[in-house]
């Protein structure tokens, strides 16, 4: 899309450090990162999010995530990686055009990225019935 920021990425209009590319895919470090070496791995094809990427393309991001996740954490000397994707506003997309995140974790950086709560009660049986039904 012409106006997509990550599609002149791809076309090579705006600059970025590319680490990987492929048919399919491309691997570029974020501009504002959590830790160095946070690299963002998107399909060249232009979609907004999880919701509307073709099955193809999410194959090939996967497989490009494995890939990279290998290589930040071995090439950055990192202790783990944090693999995450926002998928619309509410979620925290801001660039609307599907990206996996990579970050690459160090013992004690102390970044705390999933804050966690119980369950209340009926609550993970409902969830369990609704996520359910939706898929049939
Ligand atoms: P989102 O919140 O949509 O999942 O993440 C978008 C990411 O893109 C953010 O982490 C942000 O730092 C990164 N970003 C935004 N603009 C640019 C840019 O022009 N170049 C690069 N390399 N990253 C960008
Ligand atoms: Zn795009």
């Amino acid at each position: 899309m012409s106006d997509c920021l990550f599609c002149k990425i791809i076309r090579g209009e705006l600059p970025s450090f590319t680490v990987y590319e492929d048919e399919r895919t491309i691997a570029f470090l974020d501009i504002h990162p959590v830790n160095a070496g946070h690299t963002l791995v998107a399909p060249k094809k232009h979609s907004h999010n999880i919701f509307d990427i073709a099955p193809e393309d999410w194959a090939a991001v996967s497989e490009t995530v494995r890939l990279l996740a290998i290589a930040i954490e071995k090439g950055m000397e990192a202790d783990g990686v944090n693999i995450a994707m926002n998928n619309r506003e509410h979620a925290g997309q801001v660039v609307p055009h599907p990206h996996v995140h990579i970050i690459p974790r160090f013992k004690g950086d102390g970044l705390k990225l999933m804050p966690q709560r119980s369950y209340e009660a009926s609550e993970a049986e409902e969830s369990q019935r609704k996520i359910v039904g939706a898929l049939r």
